[in-house]
């Protein structure tokens, strides 16, 4: 990245009122057929300019393109009934009723790609796309067929290597794989969920990154960040595999929550996209806020690695509080610019 300090976000932007019901997480589509299709490049085109009149470095389709971050894309794969739901229990957190694995799991054709291409059309910048990771994805299903969450993983793995190769080629430059299962499962991400992030990523010349959150700010989260104590040290867990790993570029949460920033230390020598916007907020951060966030994490990270960011997606949020934050995010990151004295 030519840009020190390349700012982005960590995926979701509030959707138009038109496209979806505003300030909803999930909320369905107000459009069908093609006029869905058709309101989706619309939105994306908004998402764009938002970003690019904050000037966000590198730019995402704000996720119009999706109605949920893993739903969507499962939606697309055969070997899944989603008119067969089962209860389960979401990062053990909240029961939700979620689609069967009911055969072998395959994507007959491609999922994103098309959007990817779109967005790739609408701007110059550099281009990041989100893909859940493989033990995020399985632990939004119920599996009737496989019968292990670690074989899944697997199958899930290669597909979303299939799809990422083709982002790839669609002129996509960084891979995002969505896994805030890594905070909940340290056994299973360290036993095979890394190993399966990484067959995701396989053979891919783009940069690759994974998100790890806390979760949006809906109220089964808020409710589960009570119970984690003052110091949130889930990262700890993790950190020392993922440094090992193949993956280009961590993306945290690090804005007022209780996550230390010490722990950044344990993948010294990756990127690090450091959440410095609190997305379970409305009150839209100071330019100030923003660098004091981004000048701690630069005691654990060289200013050419540290990307600055979201803690998560701001689908939930209103549309002007997103456009006040993606300001001071830039803002923030202009200030901290100018004192490591690049302008
Ligand atoms: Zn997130």
């Amino acid at each position: 990245m030519k840009t020190l300090l390349p700012t982005s976000t960590a995926g979701s932007l509030p959707k138009p009122s038109w496209l979806a019901e505003p300030e909803k997480l999930w909320s369905p589509w107000k459009l069908r057929d093609e006029a869905l299709v058709a309101g989706k490049q619309d939105a994306m085109r908004l998402a764009v300019d938002d970003q690019r009149q904050a000037g966000i470095t590198i730019v995402g389709d704000g996720e119009q393109t999706r109605q949920h971050f893993v739903t969507t894309f499962i939606e697309h794969l055969e070997g899944v009934d989603f008119e067969k739901r089962e209860t389960v229990r979401i990062r053990n957190r909240y029961d939700a009723s979620v689609p069967t694995v009911v055969g072998a799991v395959s994507r007959p054709k491609s999922v994103f790609v098309e959007d990817a291409k779109y967005l790739r059309a609408q701007t110059d910048q550099p281009i990041k796309w989100t893909l859940p990771g493989p033990m995020t994805m399985i632990d939004t299903l119920y599996d009737a067929h496989y019968k292990s969450r670690e074989k899944l993983a697997w199958e899930f793995a290669r597909i979303l290597n299939e799809e990422a190769r083709e982002l790839e080629a669609a002129g996509v430059d960084i891979i995002q794989f969505d896994e805030p299962a890594f905070n909940v499962f340290f056994d299973e991400a360290n036993d095979w969920g890394i190993a399966t992030l990484e067959k995701a990523a396989e053979g891919l010349k783009c940069e690759t990154a994974v998100h790890i959150c806390y979760g949006y700010g809906i109220k089964a989260n808020t409710d589960w960040k009570k119970t984690l104590g003052s110091e949130w040290r889930q990262y700890e867990q993790t950190f020392p595999n993922l440094r090992k790993s193949k993956i280009d570029i961590i993306s945290l949460e690090c804005h007022h929550s209780r996550v230390p920033m010490d722990l950044i230390e344990l993948i010294r020598g990756k990127k690090v996209m450091v959440g410095a916007i609190d997305v379970a907020s409305d009150a839209v951060e100071t330019p100030e806020e923003v660098a004091d966030t981004l000048r701690r994490a630069l005691q654990f990270v060289e200013a050419d690695k540290l990307y600055p960011s979201t803690n998560c997606g701001m689908a939930p949020l209103a549309r002007h509080v997103a456009r006040g934050k993606l300001n001071a995010l830039c803002a923030g990151a202009a200030i901290v610019r100018k004192e490591l004295g690049v302008f």
